[in-house]
């Protein structure tokens, strides 16, 4: 998940990708979530991890 957990997460989509791993970080890395949570919209943090994901999920083969 965007360099943030080493996880390997299958999905169909982008879409479920993200869901699938924002769900992981809820349950296995709690106090990351809440970093996550904090963090507002338009923080270039966010940005920057909004564009790794894509580009890990485009360079991810397809499951
Ligand atoms: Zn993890």
């Amino acid at each position: 998940m965007g360099g943030m957990c080493d996880e390997p997460i299958a999905a169909a989509t982008y879409e479920e990708w993200i869901d699938k791993g924002w769900k992981h970080i809820l349950q296995a890395h709690p106090e990351m979530a809440e970093n996550i949570q904090r963090m507002p919209k338009d923080d270039p943090k966010m940005q920057k991890w909004e564009e790794d994901s894509h580009n890990a999920w485009e360079a991810a083969p397809e499951v």
